[in-house]
């Protein structure tokens, strides 16, 4: 038997956009807008998540 490694899913709480630009409203000194970058705090902005081995070896 081969061990399987999880395969990484879309993360389901940015669907696959982890990272968003937010506009404050503001400008920058040169008229330009002023953003800031948010990154999805499930996946931590890589827009994947590997699917956790739950309770394998829990017993104790
Ligand atoms: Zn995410």
């Amino acid at each position: 038997m081969m061990p399987q490694t999880p395969a990484p899913r879309v993360c389901s709480h940015c669907d696959g956009f982890p990272v968003v630009h937010i506009t404050t409203g503001s400008l920058t000194l040169d008229g330009k807008r002023r953003t800031l970058a948010a990154a999805c705090p499930d996946c931590k902005g890589t827009g994947t998540r590997t699917a956790r081995p739950a309770l394998a070896h829990a017993g104790k």
